[in-house]
């Protein structure tokens, strides 16, 4: 029973960077794959490494409907590049998803490293011309790659870097372009306590799982021969450094993939009830007062694997049927794409009628309300039917909060006095729990947060601006 319901959550994991045409595999690949399909694996992107392994994927892929595959020339194979050959990798793209493996090495110089950058420079400008995402091999040389990659006039091309092992720093240069960042088994190994914690880091809506099969074997089957199979201990370690259920990271790594490859079932747009961890958070608005420069809706559409962008506000009735529909919630928020007090009738409504059957209901918001609306009324009736407020600090002085926050109001800097009046006016409602939280982004003074939140003897939830 237990296995069964963890094949059932499990399905849907996607491998976003297997080999599957390794001769490793040529005397079992069907029994990989379908031990794969066992263990709720249904899609294998299987990379190409030069002219004939690429053939050989995309023949796979044409066989197999679970796999995809891209078409490359790997940089320890770069010197086999030449006119002839792009034009048969170009060929081949008709029937692959993505083009490479392609990149830099600078560990293992099989080739040399102004070889590896002219045919890396090749493959960017088929990918330019194809649309198609670059799947990209880098040891040792991110600076390089960036720097490659920034020059290669095609700012809209994107793609991943696969197996990521460097640092924080030169994670953020290569997402600034645009790229996802891929993680393998890796991150179950003892001795890699440095890319979890970088792993920990990164933007969700711009991580990918692989197992790099047949290589770098998770935890605890290495010593073994890697198979897509085992990609479940990758989603396992995962969804533990990011304190996340497993069924985030499978929808996570769907999404992303689905995104970037348009592999998998992909995701369903302008999701109004959203579940992450213990938590359903309802998604009712994406109309805010305030531009917040830390604000997830400046980097993304897409929030643990969730599309937040409403086509049109929804109904109280659809929103309670949100409710309905997802169990075993510990707590339902009121935090989506947008401000919930710009619907105050809506929270209310909504509020009261999910009341009966739900355990802790929470609003975030601003504190920063339409001047049209009673403020005190307000917190008097949403502390009838609402657990827990809890209000974003922004940064708690008025010209901080202007800069940071950047309140659409003709003078921003009395923004941050009416959000102190809100939090007062909530601690003011007796038996009312009142929470406070801050981003820590660049200009968000923490110290004077915390120091804000004794003042008034409330708890402060300091959320990381990068995850
Ligand atoms: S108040 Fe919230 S929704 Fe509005 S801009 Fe700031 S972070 Fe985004």
């Amino acid at each position: 029973m237990l296995l069964l319901l963890y094949i059932r959550i499990c399905s849907f994991m996607i491998d976003t960077h297997a080999h599957l045409t390794d001769s490793v595999f040529s005397a079992d690949r069907d029994a990989v794959l379908a031990d794969a399909r066992d263990s709720g694996v249904t899609a294998v992107l299987t990379v190409g490494t030069n002219l004939e392994d690429s053939g050989r994927c995309v023949e796979l892929a044409q066989s197999v409907p679970m796999c995809h595959a891209t078409a490359g020339l790997h940089p320890h194979e770069a010197d086999l590049w030449s006119d002839r050959n792009a034009a048969r990798i170009r060929d081949f793209l008709n029937r692959a998803v993505a083009i490479g493996e392609t990149g830099l090495d600078m560990v293992y110089r099989t080739c040399p490293l102004d070889r590896q950058i002219q045919v890396f420079k090749a493959h960017i400008q088929i990918a330019a011309e194809t649309g198609k995402p670059l799947v990209i091999h880098c040891r040792d040389a991110y600076p390089q790659l960036a720097e490659i990659l920034a020059e290669s006039g095609c700012p809209e091309c994107t793609g991943v870097v696969h197996c990521f092992t460097g640092t924080v720093r030169e994670a953020e240069r290569i997402l600034q372009l645009g790229y996802f960042l891929s993680f393998g088994g890796m991150l179950t190994f003892k001795n890699m306590s440095n890319l979890r914690e970088v792993f920990g880091q990164m933007p969700v809506d711009r991580i990918l799982l692989e197992t790099d099969s047949p290589y770098l074997t998770p935890e605890p089957h290495r010593g073994k021969r890697n198979e897509p199979k085992y990609i479940g201990k990758v989603y396992e370690k995962a969804a533990s450094i990011l304190s996340v259920r497993m069924e985030d990271m499978v929808r996570l790594n769907r999404t992303n993939s689905y995104r970037l490859f348009k592999i998998g079932p992909g995701f369903e747009r302008g999701s109004i009830g959203y579940r992450i961890r213990d938590s359903l958070y309802l998604n009712i608005t994406n109309r805010c007062l305030n531009r917040c420069l830390f604000c997830v809706r400046n980097r993304s559409p897409f929030y643990f694997g969730y599309h937040l962008v409403l086509d049109r506000e929804p109904e109280p009735a659809q929103i309670v049927s949100a409710v309905a529909s997802s169990s075993g919630a510990e707590e339902v928020v009121f935090c989506g794409y947008g401000e919930p007090l710009m619907r105050p009738e809506t929270v209310l409504e909504v509020a009261r009628r999910i009341r009966p059957y739900t355990r802790r209901i929470r609003l975030n918001t601003s504190g920063f309300i339409s001047p049209a609306v009673n403020r005190k009324e307000l917190a008097d009736n949403l502390a009838s039917v609402i657990d827990i407020v809890e209000v974003s600090l922004g940064t708690p002085d008025p010209r901080g909060y202007a800069a940071i926050c950047r309140p659409l109001h003709p003078e921003p800097h009395r923004i941050w006095d009416q959000v102190h009046d809100f939090i007062r006016t909530c601690i003011a409602i007796s038996g009312w729990s009142v929470r406070l939280s801050c981003v820590d982004y660049p200009g968000v003074d923490i110290e004077k947060c915390r120091s804000f939140a004794a003042s008034l003897n409330l708890p402060l939830k300091i959320r990381g601006y990068r995850s």
